[in-house]
């Protein structure tokens, strides 16, 4: 059974006692800097000089220095740029400014898991990971509520990181709902095979198949869309809640049935012969550097295959259906990243 954690289980005072780095004020930037600020811990931002990002963590009354500056002031460093950058931005802007016994946080393994930032041993080395989108922490914050984490120390060179962590955790809001203890290794893994095989890539898929194969048969695309993609986040919802039953029971008979007879016949066994080549890539670093090489060239095949999604029809029947529903946020929103 996973170890569980609540604020019961954490000090406040811990991370009220350090001065804290948020380095990038992106999704999850603004929602660690904010939250761990209105729990009580000395918050700095570290952004690049000229990032349009310092104005909007200054107008929130948040300190706001060169990440040169936030580190060499830090006891904890929770790097929050892309995970690309955080190798570059590591070698170049932190390390050299690191105090020797700062402790070093992600919201996720990936650069440590891969090897591309290799901390000294003086640093405590943890991970909390919230389970939602940056905006969702925020608001849930906000209301009282929170978005679980998972936590995990990769280094305890204090012999402390995980009251640490765990404060850092409480101080997020996180374990008013529940944090879970992992590895860096798990973590990172599961988060990479989840976002890839199920719910960006499968999903993804799978609505473009469904959309192509009743457009090709000559039906509406607007009536598609609805079947295929806007339905999709009430099954989720239900799903959420009670799992694969509470869908089915809210569901039709005609829907469940249908769902028994031909959802084997669409997702075949070689499908999961197919997620276990891709976590076979992922635990064996391939895609990272896949990854990585990409970006460092300039990220030409991401590129391409970004526009190729952007491209494709469903997302014009979208964004064209999505104007005339009167309770849905503007497609302008989402791409500025404002929403989420
Ligand atoms: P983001 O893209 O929303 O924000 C990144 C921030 O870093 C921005 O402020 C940007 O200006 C800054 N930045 C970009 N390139 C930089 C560079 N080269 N040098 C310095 N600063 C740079 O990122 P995010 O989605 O918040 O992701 C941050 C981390 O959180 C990642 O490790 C990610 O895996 C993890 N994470 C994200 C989510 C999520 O929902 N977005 C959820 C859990 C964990
Ligand atoms: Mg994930
Ligand atoms: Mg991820
Ligand atoms: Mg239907
Ligand atoms: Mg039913």
């Amino acid at each position: 059974m996973a170890e569980m954690f609540y604020d019961d289980d954490a000090d406040l005072s811990v991370i009220q006692g350090k001065k804290v780095a948020i380095i990038g004020y992106g999704s999850q930037g603004h929602a660690h800097a904010l939250n761990l600020r209105d729990s009580g811990a000395e918050v700095v931002v570290g952004l690049r000089e000229g990032s349009s990002s310092r104005a909007k963590a200054a107008e929130q009354g948040l300190a706001v220095a060169t990440i040169e500056d936030a580190v060499a002031q830090a006891d904890v460093v929770m790097i929050l740029t892309p995970d690309q950058a955080q190798r570059t931005v590591y070698a170049e802007q932190i390390e050299p400014n690191l105090k020797s016994d700062a402790a070093l946080f992600f919201a996720h393994g990936f650069n440590i898991r891969y090897d591309y930032i290799k901390p000294g041993a003086g640093h405590d080395v943890c991970m909390v990971a919230p389970k939602g989108p940056g905006h969702t922490v925020r608001r849930q914050f906000e209301d009282g509520r929170g978005v679980p984490a998972i936590i995990a120390v990769e280094q305890d060179a204090s012999g402390e990181a995980w009251a640490l962590a765990l404060s850092y955790a409480k101080a997020m809001g996180a374990l008013r709902a529940g944090g879970i203890k992992t590895t860096f290794t798990e973590e990172t893994e599961t988060d990479l095979f989840g976002e890839q095989t199920v719910l960006c890539g499968g999903v993804s898929k799978l609505i473009q198949y469904g959309f192509e194969t009743l457009t090709e048969a000559g039906y509406q695309p607007e009536i598609a869309y609805f079947e295929v993609l806007h339905e999709l986040k009430l099954i989720v919802d239900l799903i959420n809640e009670g799992g694969i039953t509470k869908q089915r029971w809210s569901c039709s008979d005609t829907a469940e049935y249908g769902d028994y007879v031909s959802g084997p016949r669409v997702i075949t066994p070689d499908v999961k012969e197919n997620m276990k080549a891709v976590l076979a890539d992922i635990q064996d670093g391939s895609f990272a550097k896949r990854f990585i090489d990409d970006q460092d060239a300039g990220a030409p095949e991401f590129e391409r295959l970004r526009s190729e999604g952007q491209n494709h029809p469903v997302e014009k029947t979208g964004q064209e259906l999505r104007k005339l529903f009167a309770w849905q946020k503007s497609d302008e929103d989402y791409q500025d990243g404002s929403a989420a």
